[in-house]
């Protein structure tokens, strides 16, 4: 439900209510959106509710499309549990009965080596020995057979029983015919394959999954907790919610929370995929399955388990392995047609020939599109395993087959292209302010902002040895700059469009600032109770690669690649031009850039949107593919992408495009495995020249070659983040 349900109104006080309201994400942006419209806001979202005081200049249905444009239309990828099963019965069968059979894969696993040891036994007995197998509908083939298709017929009765044909009942019939016209080994080989293929599918998507897992192992079974200033042993689980955990260096943190003591250096690369280890201080928030590399800390434990900020990403790129994507559905319609086909064409050659055996050989060669589905589902499975191997968190299989149809890249620059932390390089002051004053003001407003300028200019003041007024409470307007009203006096630090919305002129500045926005540095103005104290100047470092993921990326067949950034023009134009962008969007507020993604889209196919801030998710969440890369935990980033990269080696971009490329050439190839097989199958069946059990072992061969074809991609990594030093 993400239509918005009006609650109440009364004067100008509102309460709304939606699915909407219950992200925290979503309530970030709607503080950000609106905070110029709302007198007063809070937010409840067990109800998922809003409750509101508004201007009364700005009327209620302006609002609410306001809040229609900016969420309805948004992708919503948190995938609710329940959604994350396969529910198309109509053409695979494995699916439907794995769905119902939730045995283990160790049993599945040592069923199958039993029905495996059986066929050896057969083959051994018939073809080397040469035992005539009996394999009438008595025999033990044929009790072999029927024992091991008990899941197959049990979901092909629950069909029948609702007057269904599906494929389950078109190969349980073939099945259990086989078994009364004395064609038992035939019946044998069916369920074998089916077996086998259902375990080998299992393999890849559980596989898939360990991948993933692996990412956030936190094989931490005991922390410390503080008891009265007692450092106890306890089991994680018995951890709650107010604890203080902790942890010292070469601890990996259990949980999600903030430091209340101490401090460390602590190793992020799972969140942020940033190599060098950040500083934590009283008050800094912390992630679990990070890295103390040094130092002591005591956590506050915020959140745990499964509610950590990794294991909800994971989760969701988890849950979306279940989710079908387009080629998957394709490859559904695919089988329920060649379902059709194989009952006209078993007819047809019955007909035609007068044959019963002939029909019956035909009959089983189309019994089993197993191998179509398996075509597309095993392929994208290895796809994102692949992707989830390299630090690429593909939420779902139609994310990822989208990305190399896309004509489009449109990157955000600061903070993706370029690294989370840019060199303050120098500071401009006026009216006799010293340096130290507008440094002290600057990090005031930015203490507790996450965007890369914030970080820098913090740091820049705390090895200045500033003492930084940590109560002062802060408005970050994304793309903009930050806000504070602090003991009567109003900082603003932003951009020169920052600083004009507030009336603000920059005209004394331009000279200087110019000489530097022209080197590509960006300026940073501070402005106190309206009076401009100068600007600080900060130099990016570029993200290395950047260039050679664009050349790559071209040279790949993208059309079009495009910067999109809310930095001034001279500097985003200076980078465009320097790394070989085909456009630029400069000065871009989070609505513009929806805007540009917007235009982008009218005129090409499948527009990528990559970026790493808050500033970027409605961008994102318009683009037909959102990529969040380097995100530093921007936990609405992440949660509004498609496709999260850990790391932020801009190479990354160009594995993900190449993982896409393959995984979809990889399908193409194993439709035409299973396709030209049955065709060429059902060729020799229908002139009787291809036994029942012949026309089984078809089936073995090209399941097989599915498979193997489908694992390959996991096979070849190579790892080209490191190939070179430069831009
Ligand atoms: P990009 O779109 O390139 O990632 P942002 O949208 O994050 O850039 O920021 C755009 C511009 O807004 C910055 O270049 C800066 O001038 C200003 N800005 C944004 N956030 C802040 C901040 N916290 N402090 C100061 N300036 C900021
Ligand atoms: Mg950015």
């Amino acid at each position: 439900m993400n239509e918005i349900a009006i609650k109440s109104v009364a004067s100008n006080r509102v309460r709304l209510k939606s699915d909407i309201f219950y992200k925290v994400s979503n309530l970030e942006i709607i503080q950000e959106e609106f905070h110029d419209i709302f007198l007063s806001f809070r937010e409840n979202r067990k109800c998922k509710s809003i409750v509101f005081t508004h201007k009364k200049s700005i009327a209620l249905d302006e609002i609410i499309n306001k809040l229609n444009s900016l969420f309805v239309t948004s992708i919503n990828l948190s995938i609710p549990a329940s959604n994350a099963v396969c529910n198309s019965k109509s053409s695979c069968s494995s699916c439907a009965v794995r769905e119902k059979d939730p045995k283990s894969f160790n049993r599945k696993l040592v069923e199958f080596g039993i029905l495996s040891a059986y066929s050896i036994y057969l083959f051994v007995a018939e073809t080397i020995m040469g035992v005539a197998i009996v394999a009438t509908p008595f025999s033990l083939v044929a009790l072999v057979s029927v024992v091991a298709a008990v899941p197959l017929l049990k979901e092909s009765w629950e069909d029948v029983k609702q007057g269904k044909f599906t494929l389950q009942t078109f190969m349980s019939g073939t099945l259990m015919l086989a078994v009364v016209f004395g064609e038992a080994t035939a019946a044998f080989e069916i369920i074998y394959i089916l077996r086998g293929a259902m375990l080998l599918e299992d393999y890849i998507a559980t596989k898939s999954k360990n991948e993933i897992n692996k990412l956030v192992e936190l094989d931490i079974q005991k922390v410390y907790v503080l008891y009265d200033g007692v450092e106890l042993e306890t089991d994680l689980e018995d951890v709650k919610f107010n604890d203080i955990v902790v942890c010292r260096s070469g601890d990996k943190v259990p949980v999600d929370g903030f430091v209340v003591d101490g401090s460390c250096e602590i190793n992020e690369s799972l969140i942020n995929g940033r190599s060098d280890s950040a500083f934590k201080q009283l008050d800094d928030e912390v992630f679990a399955g990070t890295l103390v590399e040094r130092g002591r800390i005591s956590i506050k434990v915020t959140k745990k388990g499964n509610q950590t900020y990794i294991s909800r990403v994971m989760s969701d790129v988890e849950n979306s392995l279940a989710i079908k994507s387009p080629a998957q559905l394709e490859a559904d319609k695919l089988a329920a047609k060649l379902l059709k086909l194989g009952t006209f064409l078993t007819i047809g050659t019955l007909v035609v020939t007068g044959s019963w055996l002939n029909a019956f050989s035909v009959m089983i060669v189309m019994s089993c599109p197993c191998a179509t589905v398996l075509a597309a589902s095993t392929a994208i499975s290895a796809g994102i395993a692949k992707g989830a191997k390299q630090g690429i968190l593909i939420k779902g299989g139609e994310a990822l087959e989208q990305v190399s149809q896309s004509e489009v890249f449109c990157f955000d620059k600061t903070g993706t292209l370029t690294t989370g932390k840019p060199i303050v390089k120098e500071i401009y002051t006026l009216n006799n302010i010293t340096e130290n004053e507008l440094l002290r003001y600057a990090s005031m407003a930015e203490y507790r902002n996450t965007h890369p300028l914030a970080l820098s200019i913090v740091e820049f003041a705390k090895n200045k040895d500033i003492v930084i007024e940590q109560n002062a409470s802060s408005k970050i307007i994304p793309g903009l700059g930050v806000i504070t009203d602090f003991a009567n006096e109003t900082i603003l630090v932003g951009n020169k469009k920052f600083l004009s919305n507030h009336k603000i002129s920059t005209k004394s500045l331009i000279d200087e600032a110019n000489k530097h926005l022209e080197n590509g540095d960006t300026v940073v103005y501070i402005a106190v109770d309206r009076n401009l104290l100068g600007f600080i100047v900060l130099n990016h470092e570029v993200r290395v690669g950047t260039k050679k993921m664009i050349e790559d990326l071209r040279s790949h067949g993208v059309k079009h690649i495009s910067l999109i950034s809310g930095d001034d023009e001279k500097v985003a134009n200076a980078f465009a031009l320097e790394f070989g962008f085909d456009s630029v969007f400069a000065n871009q507020s989070p609505y513009d850039k929806a805007d540009a993604v917007a235009q982008l889209k009218e005129k090409y196919h499948n527009v990528v949107m990559v970026g790493d801030g808050v500033n970027d998710t409605l961008a994102m969440s318009k683009a037909d593919v959102a990529v969040s890369f380097a995100a530093g935990g921007n936990q609405a980033a992440i949660e509004v992408s498609n496709i999260a990269i850990s790391h932020s080696h801009p190479a990354d971009i160009v594995e993900l495009y190449n993982i896409s490329k393959d995984t979809l050439k990889v399908v193409n190839q194993n439709y035409w495995i299973g396709t030209s097989t049955n065709l060429v199958g059902v060729g020799f069946a229908a002139f009787g020249m291809l036994s029942p059990v012949a026309a089984g072992a078809i089936h073995i061969g090209h399941t097989t070659a599915i498979m193997a074809n489908s694992s390959k991609l996991t096979w070849k990594t190579k790892d080209n983040r490191h190939s070179n030093n430069e831009y």
